[in-house]
């Protein structure tokens, strides 16, 4: 400190300084001008500093999820490997990794070290995919560790399983870490007939049709089980679908409808003539002769129109996946056939349905594009997106802000576990945000615009499409 004040104060003295502190003052003003418009630590500017605090102020409406209750998971065997979901294992099992190696990896049984030898030897080469980022997100914002390698995995591992033992942890996650006020859940395995289990204070859900359109001897019989009626005919099946759709409406609340058959089948669903249907429904039902492919299509196709049918009827909101198969390892259902391009001729025919397309219809974006941008009926859905590609999340955000009205977009859906839904959430809000400042600094639209069409992608247009409102804090569809 010594020499640099004496030479100031040497400087101060004699005539040049009378310049260099002229020039100082330039220099010190314009490195003030240039911090007022960049904030200090990380190179943004005013308008990025902005949108993202706006965007991150936002109480995220999470449009789709599939976990279990909080009751369910705090009585399940919980550990680091409950964190390498699903997503995570399709990246490991892309990498190389064999289906008996993935066995071992998520047995609990198997010891913890060899487990984790197996689990680094993979991640090191999936490490910068969307997945892996989402992973390494979640545990650096929900654990605080901020590096994944043999000397923090023990640490990652007690800390999840701490976090699991207690009441509160899902809504420590989604409410007080993502900023999610209310998920729609689409649940799976053994709560799928049974969607009143989760608390109205967090979630509503959708239920599944695809059981009746699936027309196959065990889903008739479960579904003569659980409506308690016989079902020898067309009619009788349809009275079945009318019961199962008013218990879902009037008992459990459901908020709108979901289809899974791009897991099984091309999405297109031609329109068959009743009569016929009725002709193949009894020769599955009462004879011995199995319906040849075509006749099985013929017949499913005209029970999802009659599924669809109904959703008009109730003003239900239809979520229909396409595109990317998860964990689709066998091929059992070729990509092509989960193109959304395949439903134009329900979009056309429902006009009063509302159609949500999920995931982006990834990787046929492009289509999703037109049909969003020419059918009034159709939305589009983010769900998932951010994480199996951030680079196209963010390209098609942009792409649909510019060619189809921000009212149909809906910009976040977790699609995994509750602990993922905040590093996805963490992700989105990026993408959002850095999608937002590049249209404000194009001249695309104002500050002001790209602020509300974050809180209409991220938040309002779920409300509004699915009619939601918080109710005596229970959020429900208000009519
Ligand atoms: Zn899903």
């Amino acid at each position: 400190m010594k020499v640099p004040l004496f030479s100031f104060l040497q400087i101060f003295g004699s005539n040049q300084m009378h310049n260099k502190f002229i020039s100082g003052i330039y220099f010190g003003s314009t490195l003030l001008c240039i911090s007022l418009f960049y904030s200090c630590n990380s190179g943004e500017s005013k308008t990025h500093s902005r949108i993202k605090s706006a965007v991150n102020d936002i109480r995220i409406v999470n449009t789709h999820e599939h976990f279990n209750t909080e009751a369910d998971r705090l009585g399940s065997d919980v550990n680091f490997f409950t964190l390498v979901t699903g997503y995570l294992q399709a990246d490991l099992v892309s990498s190389g990794m064999s289906d008996e190696e993935l066995a071992f990896m998520t047995d609990n049984k198997n010891p913890d070290k060899e487990r984790w030898d197996l689990f680094y030897h993979y991640w090191v080469k999936v490490k910068t995919t969307g997945y892996a980022r989402c992973f390494s997100t979640t545990i650096e914002g929900l654990f605080g560790v901020d590096e994944i390698n043999e000397s923090t995995f023990s640490a990652i591992n007690d800390k999840m399983v701490a976090s699991n033992k207690k009441k509160g942890w899902f809504k420590h996650v989604l409410s007080d870490k993502s900023g999610i006020d209310v998920t729609i859940v689409d649940p799976l395995g053994k709560n799928a007939q049974n969607v009143s289990v989760y608390p109205s204070d967090f979630f509503v859900t959708v239920r599944r049709f695809d059981n009746f359109v699936r027309v196959n001897k065990n889903n008739v019989a479960a579904i003569e089980n659980q409506y308690g009626e016989s079902i020898n005919s067309l009619p009788d099946y349809l009275n079945a679908l009318d019961k199962a759709f008013e218990r879902a409406v009037k008992e459990d609340g459901i908020v709108g409808i979901k289809s899974g058959l791009a897991y099984s089948r091309k999405l297109y669903y031609e329109d068959v003539p009743r009569d016929k249907a009725e002709v193949l429904f009894s020769a599955f039902k009462n004879s011995s002769q199995i319906l040849n492919s075509i006749e099985q299509k013929m017949l499913e196709d005209f029970m999802m129109h009659q599924v669809i049918g109904r959703a008009e009827k109730y003003d239900l909101p239809v979520q229909i996946h396409t595109g990317i198969l998860s964990r689709n390892f066998n091929n059992s259902n070729p990509i092509e056939n989960t193109n959304a391009i395949h439903l134009s001729n329900l979009f056309l025919k429902y006009r009063k349905v509302k159609f949500i397309i999920f995931h982006g219809s990834y990787p046929y974006m492009a289509e999703l594009s037109y049909l969003a941008k020419h059918f009034p009926n159709v939305y589009i859905d983010m769900c998932w997106m951010y994480i199996i590609s951030p680079l196209a999340g963010k390209n098609y955000l942009e792409e649909w802000l510019l060619t189809v009205p921000s009212n149909k977009i809906m910009g976040f859906g977790g699609d995994t576990s509750v602990e993922w839904a905040f590093g996805h959430s963490e992700m989105a809000r990026e993408i959002i945000t850095g999608v937002l400042v590049k249209m404000v600094e194009e001249g695309r639209c104002t500050e002001t615009d790209a602020i509300k069409i974050a809180e209409r992608i991220l938040r309002e247009n779920a409300l509004e499409i699915f009619k939601l409102k918080k109710i005596d804090n229970e959020w429900r569809r208000a009519l």
